[in-house]
């Protein structure tokens, strides 16, 4: 799972992200010889990350990340096609117009096409990264006509037999009608969701009968289920439902056998032998498509916490797919932030307090939480679905069984997190919509750490904690499940950031960081998330949804107490918090609920619980939020270019140091990235 906060709240934070400790000195040294911001077009605004003290990394540990980080970007292509059937022709007839295009380059409807390419890289293809909706070109399509002509044709992705006008006419519909493919993911209550949604996960089957077929494979009582469906494309053939592996040899087999190549030079270098052990059985699985071996190789991953180099590689988030089951590939490479990581070591060794302590129905807490390892992360590259929109926070596994018996990894990216940071100070967000000067002060004073130990507890205790009741089915929940999921771990860290225990254990010295995170997350909640969305549109995304409805509901339940109040002022909206250890008691209340709705598998509540309080928008409040936020001129979404890694090499060619550069140029690196990293074919 992971956490996206960052694009919910601390870029939204506005001035004020300062650190609290003595960091910031040094860091407002760095920040003026480094622009982090490299491109804005759309919605989107482009950062770089830096990689702090990289070169301090031993020779051994670099030369292992840079076969980790290459075997990170050669899925590229798997994501793109995932996304979308016809991604992959349509980014490569792009890269062949912005190599080769013999016309004017200096036209508005040249510039527009640029925006729209860019957009499409951004997001992987050509439906939003967030919202899922198809792109509208902000060109006309006989200038998209014109584009293709004026290229040279034998770098168009053309199928055996086809001109470049007959690539014209099958591509323009794609892009340019607004019914066809609208949605990539569409959970729109009522509707197929298989055959409303226009990614690849499913071809010629309906809902009805990809559930029939997933019902049917699942034993209810095995202890260890396997992830049904994960690494597969369900198709029909001959009429029956079937299923194609993602695999070495099967469908994704080009990319995939890049990747094996890069993890086996990684194997080489590990850190440890049980690492290497661990690689052996990733290797093994994208071989294979076992899923099998896929839970073996996680429950040694988990298991394999403390080391200075990690990854994540693989088939995992399962978001993308209205079912769940299907995951998107995507990779990490990472090393320890050993300082940083001490806070979260706090926060791991407390795990069983938080756990006993909970509000939650004893019988639905964890006798002995298991091995929640946590550490704060550089990141040293990003790739597929975690590029270039990144997590704040990532906790793996993600299959329950493994989870309660082997524990999970969970993570907080810092060099991610302070890029974002650093960019959205100055931004005028908090003045805009923070209720009153002691609410922007508390944010400015502690804004910086109540996220960081908010994102800390989400990943490495809330997400840890609960168990389900026996017999429950794991996916009984279906679409409603990711929502459910984020709003159990965001609760659980809000209840306990306001418990006397944090300061008890060091972690704050008074409770302000958390009435700065109350603040926070009912301003986002309730009115400033919603920039995201376009009039008349509803709620989809599973953060999204997940902070609506915990502000909505808690909003809700503390109205005769008037914990939460809505303020009108000059015509704009304001909420303010008038009982913070009230409001504490209603996340408490709440996540007791959203843990029982879990742990019985109890689909109707939570339905009801998500579509009453998550999912809407008052259109008038809607509208007045997007006027205000349209004066501050900033991008409501942001993602990352990665850097660029040199191998130096001796004479007999063995790796000594792998050089760093930041990369400022983000259509150059993905066209870059189109030239090396693409193996899969067009159609
Ligand atoms: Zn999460």
């Amino acid at each position: 799972m992971k956490k996206y906060l960052l694009i919910g709240t601390i870029a939204f934070m506005g001035t004020a992200m300062f650190t609290s400790c003595g960091q910031a000195d040094r860091k407002a040294a760095e920040e003026s010889e480094f622009t982090y911001e490299v491109d804005r077009f759309g919605d989107i605004s482009v950062l770089k990350y830096r990689l702090p003290a990289f070169e301090q990394l031993t020779a051994g540990e670099k030369e292992f990340i840079y076969y980790l980080s290459e075997a990170a970007l050669c899925g590229r292509d798997i994501f793109w096609d995932q996304n979308f059937k016809y991604n992959l022709a349509i980014r490569k007839t792009i890269e062949a117009i912005i190599d080769t295009y013999n016309g004017d380059r200096e036209s508005d409807d040249y510039k527009a096409f640029i925006t729209y390419a860019k957009r499409v890289f951004f997001a992987n293809g050509i439906h939003h990264h967030y919202s899922n909706d198809k792109f509208v070109p902000g060109f006309s399509s006989d200038y998209f006509a014109s584009l293709i002509r004026g290229s040279d044709v034998s770098r168009l992705p053309l199928k055996e037999g086809q001109s470049a006008d007959q690539l014209t006419e099958v591509l323009t519909p794609i892009l340019f009608d607004p019914s066809l493919y609208a949605k990539k993911v569409d959970q729109s209550e009522g509707t197929d969701m298989i055959t409303a949604s226009a990614n690849n996960f499913y071809e010629g089957v309906t809902q009805v009968e990809a559930e029939a077929y997933y019902a049917a494979l699942a034993d209810p009582e095995d202890p260890r289920p396997v992830s049904w469906g994960l690494n597969t494309k369900v198709v029909k053939s001959d009429g029956k439902v079937t299923e194609i592996p993602w695999k070495s040899g099967g469908m994704y087999g080009p990319a995939i056998d890049k990747i094996i190549f890069w993890l086996e030079k990684a194997r080489n270098v590990a850190m440890s032998d049980t690492q290497k052990k661990e690689l052996d059985l990733l290797i093994d699985y994208y071989r294979t498509a076992d899923l099998k071996t896929w839970d073996d190789y996680n429950v040694l991953w988990a298991g394999n916490t403390d080391l200075s180099v990690d990854y994540i590689n693989g088939f995992i988030e399962t978001y993308g797919d209205p079912l769940g089951m299907k995951a998107t590939w995507e990779s990490v490479v990472d090393y320890k932030d050993t300082e940083a990581s001490k806070r979260t070591g706090v926060i791991t060794e407390n795990a069983q307090w938080f756990e006993d302590h909970s509000p939650v129905d004893p019988q639905y807490r964890k006798e002995k939480v298991t091995g929640v390892a946590a550490s704060v992360i550089n990141v040293a590259m990003l790739g597929g679905d975690c590029y270039p929109a990144s997590p704040l926070g990532i906790n793996l596994p993600n299959s329950n069984w493994i989870r309660a018996e082997a524990g999970s990894k969970s993570v907080t990216l810092a060099n991610i997190t302070d890029a974002k940071d650093i960019v959205a100070r100055g931004s005028g967000f908090l003045e805009e919509f923070a209720f009153d000067q002691a609410e922007i002060d508390r944010a400015v004073k502690w804004g910086s750490l109540s996220d960081a130990l908010h994102t800390d507890m989400h990943e490495c205790i809330g997400h840890a904690s609960g168990k389900l009741a026996p017999g429950t089915d794991p996916n009984a929940l279906k679409n409603y499940a990711s929502p459910l999921e984020e709003m159990r771990a965001d609760l659980f860290a809000l209840y306990f950031m306001m418990d006397p225990k944090m300061t008890e254990i060091g972690l704050m010295t008074s409770d302000e960081p958390a009435k700065a995170q109350y603040d926070n997350y009912i301003r986002n909640g309730f009115l400033t998330q919603i920039v995201r969305i376009l009039p008349g549109k509803d709620i989809e995304q599973a953060h999204m949804r997940c902070r609506s409805s915990i502000a909505h509901w808690v909003y809700e339940k503390g109205k005769n107490d008037n914990v939460i109040e809505v303020v009108k002022r000059d015509g704009k909206t304001y909420v303010r918090i008038n009982d913070y250890q009230k409001l504490r008691i209603l996340f408490g209340d709440m996540l007791k609920e959203v843990q029982r709705i879990k742990s019985e598998g109890d689909f109707a509540a939570g339905k009801n619980m998500i579509e009453n309080y998550g999912v809407r928008i008052d259109q008038d409040l809607h509208k007045e939020i997007l006027a205000r936020y349209a004066g501050l001129n900033l991008a409501p979404y942001s993602g990352f270019v990665n850097p660029v890694m040199t191998p130096v090499t001796d004479s007999d060619g063995r790796i000594t140091d792998v050089k760093i550069e930041y990369c400022s140029d983000f259509l150059g690196q993905m066209m870059d990235y189109g030239r090396k990293y693409s193996f899969l074919p067009a159609w």
